[in-house]
């Protein structure tokens, strides 16, 4: 090892000044350099073009069949063109800026051309030319990212000059047994398939072992490190009634599924323990998150504390307070405190939960007022967690003595991130939703038929359903977007009114006019609801059972996802219409998705895979770490893998009772300092 770690001017052939070159490109000793990775690789293997895959690189090797002709265009590019004779096939050859080929190249010469096949024109647009018949070696070349000083030549040289002298120093870090499960090869072996490679196969496993490499690596520093965050945040151990919430589990007029059973338990097990309880509950709208933090808060009472419910509005706080009432009866004494809880009444709330007689608090920002407060808050429950503010939150927190804290959300993102991006919190998603719900159909409609849309909402009305309609969004203004509104709100109102009553709400309404708006909406005063999306998250309107929602390839998947499940809360059966002429292959690819699955968790690894994980949470979001080889999306099987691995190396305390993990642990050591940033 220490031999990797002299400076690259030791080998044979790197003087000062080439050494300071590789510098530049972050090369500084041996080891940076055998570990300073092809980004992708050329392939130059000849195939006959029946097996040529369109818009992919190919090599072809054929006889020059007509004079190449030259064109010169812009300041000083030029185009190059020639048919080629493959076999019996004539081929369009065309080459950029590269005028000087053309005195090469004569009549029924052999050429070897490397680039982009188009199948229908039978064209290939050639980024490499080579006079001669193709090379059999070497048909797969590394491609590394280099620079003005650093040629690719020169540098192919040295790293075989580097692997040649010092590639049997590489030092396996893989524990045996990993190897031989997943068949990887070994660390040396490996590193040599990723810069020379001898064929497809070699690469592909070589890639293989450095992805599960690099999970495993990232994934044991993860879980140390929130390992060490719950050391270090002590909680209190809450001794829940075990008796009683069987009991009242018992008591709810369903079974729980097993995904609410699973996250419930994974709940209480944090509950128990004495570090604080920082965790995110996921699943989608009508998943029955909320019965599973009932059940908890009813724990956490049951071990002698309070609980707090916080919610971002108060026809959320409404609903949440009267389900809760329902589910507990008499069993504890249940509060709702919004701003418009006022005077008197406020004043015996406060007195009562000073006084510890309040069990559940539940509320709105309002619980977060300066003059609230708890006799022993033990358990926080933050629903609709980003919208709120870290400060909010850490308000509401602070009311109690390190209570526990559970986070909900119903815009699931990937298992696949969520094991990732959350250094410092837990996450338990329930992802299954209760039997008998009936599916949202879902439907794409193209702009043209609007005019049979618009019956099908008023056929629905006429058997007593409901409808929301939201309005195209226009991402650069949100005055057009309220413009939008008003216009389509005008429109309907002229299509349906008077039998129908038509309703308005956009974000530039104060806030109490909108949650006016979504009661009279909530209790049928109106049948239909043009809205921009700030339509509530969460707000149940069992009658609504329409869903059309304008120029819906403008959306994301999950904000598609989130409007649709407005709908589909009660006993009837709900549509989903998506208005949308998308021109791209990504809008099509959405509509398609949308009308596919109603799964939220697909949903959102299909949005991972359209838009990639940088996107997926704006771009300086969660320190999602750069890998050299693995893929976070493509390779998210293997990253599952690495952390089920990862967990059990941690809980049986390998890294430091094995032998066989210690070069494992030495690597995972290094730029261990700098992952604190995740935690941030
Ligand atoms: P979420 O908070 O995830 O949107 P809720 O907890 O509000 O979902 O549940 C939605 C509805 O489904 C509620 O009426 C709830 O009582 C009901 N529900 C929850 N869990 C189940 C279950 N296991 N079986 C049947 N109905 C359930
Ligand atoms: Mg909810």
């Amino acid at each position: 090892m220490i031999l990797l770690d002299q400076s690259v001017q030791q080998l044979k052939g790197v003087g000062e000044k080439f050494a300071s070159y590789l510098n530049e490109l972050q090369i500084y000793t041996i080891h940076d350099l055998i570990f300073y990775f092809p980004f992708r690789y050329d392939e130059f293997e000849v195939k006959p073009l029946t097996e040529l895959v369109h818009n992919e690189t190919a090599t072809l090797e054929g006889k020059v069949a007509t004079q190449p002709s030259l064109a010169y265009y812009g300041k000083k590019k030029s185009r190059l063109s020639f048919t080629m004779q493959v076999g019996e096939f004539a081929v369009k050859v065309v080459m950029f800026n590269r005028a000087f080929a053309k005195k090469n190249l004569d009549l029924d010469d052999t050429v070897t051309v490397t680039g982009k096949w188009d199948m229908h024109r039978l064209q290939l647009t050639a980024t490499h030319f080579k006079k001669g018949e193709a090379k059999s070696d070497n048909p797969i070349q590394p491609v590394y990212s280099v620079n003005e000083n650093v040629k690719m030549a020169s540098l192919k040289k040295v790293m075989r000059q580097a692997m040649v002298d010092y590639g049997d120093y590489i030092e396996e870090v893989l524990p045996k047994s990993y190897q031989d499960m997943y068949k990887l090869p070994g660390r040396t072996r490996a590193v040599w398939n990723m810069h020379f490679p001898e064929s497809r196969i070699l690469l592909k496993h070589a890639r293989r072992r450095f992805t599960y490499e690099e999970f495993l690596v990232f994934q044991l520093r993860m879980q140390l490190l929130r390992k060490r965050y719950k050391e270090a945040t002590d909680g209190n151990e809450l001794f829940y009634d075990n008796n009683l919430l069987t009991d009242f589990v018992q008591s709810l007029p369903f079974s729980l599924t097993d995904a609410q059973k699973r996250s419930l338990a994974e709940i209480l097990k944090d509950m128990k323990e004495p570090h604080r309880m920082n965790r995110l509950l996921q699943g989608d709208v009508g998943s029955g998150k909320t019965v599973v933090a009932a059940i908890s808060m009813y724990g956490a009472v049951t071990a002698g504390k309070q609980a707090a419910l916080m919610v971002p509005t108060e026809i959320l706080a409404e609903q949440h307070a009267a389900s809760l009432q329902d589910f507990f009866g008499d069993r504890l004494t249940i509060r709702l405190l919004t701003g418009s809880v006022k005077g008197k009444k406020r004043k015996e709330i406060m007195e009562e939960m000073e006084e510890g007689t309040i069990d559940i608090l539940i509320g709105t920002h309002a619980l977060i007022q300066e003059d609230v407060k708890f006799f022993d808050l033990g358990f926080v429950v933050i629903d609709e967690q980003h919208r709120f503010g870290v400060e909010q939150r850490r308000v509401l927190r602070e009311k109690g003595i390190k209570p526990d804290v559970l986070f909900m959300t119903a815009t699931p993102i990937p298992r696949t991130l969520a094991i990732t991006a959350f250094g410092d919190m837990d996450v338990s998603s329930i992802d299954q939703m209760p039997s008998g719900r009936k599916e949202i159909e879902t439907y794409w409609v193209k702009g043209k038929m609007t005019d049979r849309v618009l019956n099908f909402i008023k056929k629905e009305i006429d058997q007593g359903g409901q409808a929301y309609v939201i309005c195209p969004l226009i991402e650069e203004s949100d005055k057009l977007d309220i413009q939008n509104a008003v216009d389509l709100y005008e429109q309907l109102r002229t299509v349906y009114e008077p039998d129908v009553t038509v309703g308005l709400m956009h974000g530039r309404l104060p806030n109490e006019e909108k949650e006016d708006i979504m009661s009279q909406f909530a209790e049928n005063n109106m049948q239909i609801l043009v809205s921009t999306t700030v339509v509530e998250v969460g707000v149940d309107v069992p009658n609504a059972s329409v869903m059309v929602i304008y120029d819906a390839d403008r959306f994301g998947l999950s904000q598609l996802h989130q409007l649709r499940g407005r709908v589909g809360r009660g006993a009837r059966q709900s549509y989903c219409i998506l208005l949308a002429d998308p021109k791209g292959e990504t809008g099509k690819e959405r509509m398609r998705i949308m009308t596919e699955t109603t799964d939220g968790f697909r949903l959102s690894e299909e949005d991972l895979k359209i838009r990639g994980p940088g996107d997926f949470f704006g771009k300086k979001q969660s320190g999602l770490p750069e890998f050299k080889v693995a893929d976070m999306v493509h390779d998210y099987r293997a990253l599952e893998t690495a952390r089920k691995d990862a967990a059990e190396i941690i809980d049986n305390g390998w890294l430091d009772n094995r032998v066989e993990f210690k070069p494992l642990k030495k690597i995972m050591r290094k730029d261990f300092e700098n992952m604190g940033e995740i935690l941030d």
